[in-house]
């Protein structure tokens, strides 16, 4: 922990106001943290860091929840019982977090990204006033929040949200050896962003193989025909499971973590990749590679529901993906060494890139991050910045900056 940094947690809107008063009047830099994930360590700071974490809460009526600002995605599911929000599967993300930046999950091919399910949301702004939005209410704001809302505009204490009913799913993971790397990914990048909405099948490529995972609102047997375009490639391993949806979400979030400092890339690709791209990409995994390193390459399949939702709703810009690539790296030693593997990956794939850049995978070293998280709608969230920010209280590297001088 930095010895500069103050964390103070807020158990409700009034304290989060008197926070901000407080940073407000000894001119002290604030950032709102929640889970506390972000890649880029932007909920944290030298200043005060404001944690939501005690407005841990989750209430149900209907087809609605309402959740508090703090809440993990494991006590959210665990909370929600059998209705379900379409979001990730790391049980300690903060829901927050991942709904202001967008949130893709494996129910989001059916039901969207997880801002498309919010409702309404309840923020405090830089002044201190506490305001509800939705789309009749501050509904620039609103607009705003869902996709660019990380730490931007204000500090979110609860987020109300339209649930659907938990269905049964069928996870699954099929492997091969690394030298089959390549014509999985070309089958991949084919097959999984066209899928039925139904399946929602990642790909994880390493240096030791390729291995296509994810889950299904299907049946056993009806997922194995979704995903017949790679079994047809033979996998040399093929698990199918059907479980109710806690234990299939449980189920995806054991993912072994390495040890060391981890270090990631991505970018978003509205159309295929050339073999020869693909084969290059393949090929970087191994190349000087330190045996202190662990490289990845994980694809995540948009469309579907993603795409179905205007481009102008909300301020997540990426509508038009087809498919989203991280280049991911740990290392227990020589951060220069896994940083120039890392950029290498990122760039070989670029020329077939859109450019755009997920905003809840920052990347502090990107120039324009301005068009790569936010395309054309910078505009409008500067707009939204000058209104319910004016003087930039919540500036930091890669935010929305207020037009009018502090
Ligand atoms: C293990 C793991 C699994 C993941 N899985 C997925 C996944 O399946 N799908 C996916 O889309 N992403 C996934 N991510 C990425 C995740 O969406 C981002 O890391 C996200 O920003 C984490 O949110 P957080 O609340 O945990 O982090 P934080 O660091 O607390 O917050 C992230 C950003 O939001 C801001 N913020 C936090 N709380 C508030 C608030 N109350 N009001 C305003 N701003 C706030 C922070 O200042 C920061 O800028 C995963 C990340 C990890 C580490």
């Amino acid at each position: 922990m930095n010895p500069n940094t103050i964390v103070v947690p807020c158990r409700s809107p009034a304290e989060v106001a008197e926070t901000i008063a407080r940073a407000r009047s000894h001119r002290i830099h604030l950032v709102p943290r929640s889970g506390g994930h972000c890649f880029a360590g932007r909920s944290t700071t030298d200043g005060i860091v404001l944690d939501v974490g005690p407005m841990r809460s989750v209430s149900c009526a209907g087809d609605v929840a309402t959740v508090g600002a703090g809440t993990l995605l494991g006590d959210l599911y665990d909370a929600l019982d059998d209705r379900a929000i379409a979001a990730g599967c790391g049980p300690t993300v903060g829901i927050a977090g991942l709904t202001l930046g967008g949130g893709l999950g494996v129910l989001g091919r059916r039901h969207g990204l997880t801002c498309d399910s919010l409702l309404s949301a309840e923020v405090v702004l830089a002044d201190g006033r506490v305001v509800r939005c939705d789309e009749e209410r501050e509904s620039e704001l609103f607009w705003a929040l869902r996709g660019a809302g990380g730490g931007n505009f204000g500090v979110v204490t609860s987020l109300t949200f339209r649930t659907v009913a938990a269905p049964e799913l069928t996870v699954f993971h099929l492997r091969w050896p690394v030298h089959r790397a390549a014509e999985v990914i070309s089958a991949w990048i084919e097959a999984a962003p066209d899928a039925p909405d139904a399946l929602a099948a990642s790909l994880l490529v390493t240096p030791t193989g390729a291995l296509v995972l994810g889950a299904a609102i299907a049946t056993e047997t009806e997922t194995a025909a979704m995903l017949a375009p790679l079994s047809g490639l033979a996998p040399t391993s093929a698990v199918f499971r059907h479980l109710p949806f806690r234990e299939a979400k449980r189920y995806l979030a054991q993912r072994p973590t390495e040890p060391g400092i981890s270090l990631s890339k991505s970018e978003f690709f509205a159309e295929d990749l050339p073999q020869e791209t693909i084969t290059a990409l393949v090929a970087n995994l191994e190349q000087d590679r330190r045996e202190s390193e662990a490289r990845e390459l994980d694809f995540t399949a948009l469309g579907g529901a993603y795409a179905r939702v205007p481009r102008a709703a909300t301020a997540f810009a990426h509508r038009d993906a087809r498919f989203l690539v991280k280049h991911g790296v740990t290392t227990r030693s020589g951060l220069d060494h896994a940083r120039t593997w890392l950029t290498r990956s990122w760039e070989i794939p670029r020329p077939w890139g859109t450019g755009g850049v997920y905003p809840n995978f920052p990347d502090p070293d990107l120039r324009d991050w301005a068009r790569a998280y936010h395309g054309d709608n910078y505009e409008r969230l500067v707009a939204v910045k000058d209104a319910y920010d004016p003087s930039g209280f919540f500036r930091f590297h890669q935010s929305v900056p207020a037009t009018r001088p502090v």
